[in-house]
């Protein structure tokens, strides 16, 4: 009898031919997307220096585009670039990860975990993926979240000479040394506190996690070293339930709007750099707090983010320490333009070299 193909298998080949359809159309990199292929030094723009790679894009033949996942790196760079605040040359491009680095902070099981498509589609949240082989999810989205991560040391490393390392992606804080979750793979400040501190660069780190989500991954990987501080502010009745404990969690009710956010924030600051006393702060700076975000309930207007952003990062300027800022989530379409908003305030107000006040 000849064999007939399901109905269920001639709409999943549709929906792949028109992903991939739609990918080649949407993904053709501009040429400053191309300037930013392979790893290089770039040069700070005064005390900011901006890291990112065109291999950022966690990319699956265009099913991506049926997954939550923010793709929020190259619209924030190319703005960036736009609007003259950035060369492409000054941008700093990472490598990934190693595996070194990466068993820094997790273990040969999940790194075996990775080998098997079902798990990885699990700690994404995206079931359709088990059904690609490992090697391709390795090539197509695996390596992206390595070189995020990657991203963040070369941001860290960065922050350590000029005082700002923005990295326009990673911020992967769920993620836990045996099993990646809620989007994350690898748990990328982590890996890089594990390896400044093996550098012998920093003894102490803090790490401020204001994505809207708490920062369970951070808090179960440093539960036990006093020379991490985590601190995480987040809504209390969304994923991750339940809550894992940082050093210090900050709890919203859905609703919460600028004013108490921020002055909640505010309060809290001092004492949280008194307690940690860091060498450098790693900044998760989700921007899922935005109303309107899909995944989350909080009511803030990018004003507030704006607001939020510059809070921290003028607190370390302000101390004298290093800071790295990671992107986090973000789920709304405007996501994007809150954070790049951000990031150019940041710029504008430390782009000037060292010392020109004073000649
Ligand atoms: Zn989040």
């Amino acid at each position: 009898m000849k064999h007939r193909r399901s109905k269920k298998w001639w709409v999943m080949l549709g929906v792949v031919l028109v992903a991939i359809s739609a990918s080649f159309v949407t993904c053709i990199p501009e040429r400053a997307m191309k300037v930013t292929k392979n790893p290089r030094d770039g040069a700070s723009v005064g005390k900011v220096a901006i890291v990112y790679s065109m291999r950022y894009k966690v990319s699956f033949f265009g099913l991506e585009k049926f997954h939550p996942y923010p793709q929020k790196s190259g619209d924030i760079y190319l703005q960036l670039v736009r609007d003259g605040l950035v060369k492409p040359s000054d941008v700093f491009v990472p490598k990934e990860i190693s595996r070194k680095q990466i068993l820094l902070v997790h273990t040969e099981r999940f790194l075996q975990n990775l080998k098997d498509s079902k798990k990885i589609a699990q700690y994404v949240e995206f079931p359709l993926l088990g059904n690609f082989s490992s090697g391709l999810l390795d090539s197509c989205m695996l390596s992206a979240f390595r070189r995020q991560s990657g991203g963040t040391l070369l941001a860290a490393r960065e922050a350590l000479k000029h005082g700002i390392g923005i990295n326009l992606g990673g911020g992967f804080h769920h993620t836990k040394p045996d099993a990646g979750e809620g989007f994350n793979i690898y748990a990328d400040m982590a890996i890089a506190i594990r390896q400044l501190q093996t550098d012998g660069a920093i003894k102490r780190a803090l790490i401020i996690d204001l994505d809207v989500h708490q920062g369970n991954g951070s808090a179960v990987i440093f539960a036990d070293d006093k020379s991490v501080f985590t601190f995480s502010m987040h809504e209390s009745d969304i994923y991750p339930i339940p809550k894992e404990q940082s050093d210090l969690d900050i709890e919203f009710d859905a609703g919460t709007g600028d004013e108490e956010y921020l002055n909640e924030l505010a309060d809290a600051l001092p004492g949280i750099f008194t307690a940690a006393r860091p060498d450098i702060v790693f900044f998760q700076s989700g921007a899922d707090v935005l109303a309107g975000d899909p995944l989350a309930n909080l009511q803030l207007t990018t004003d507030g983010l704006v607001k939020r952003d510059a809070m921290i990062i003028d607190a370390c300027v302000r101390r004298g320490i290093p800071v790295v800022q990671t992107l986090g989530g973000g789920y709304g379409e405007n996501a994007w333009r809150g954070q790049y908003r951000s990031i150019r305030r940041t710029v504008e107000r430390y782009s000037a070299p060292p010392n020109t006040s004073n000649r």
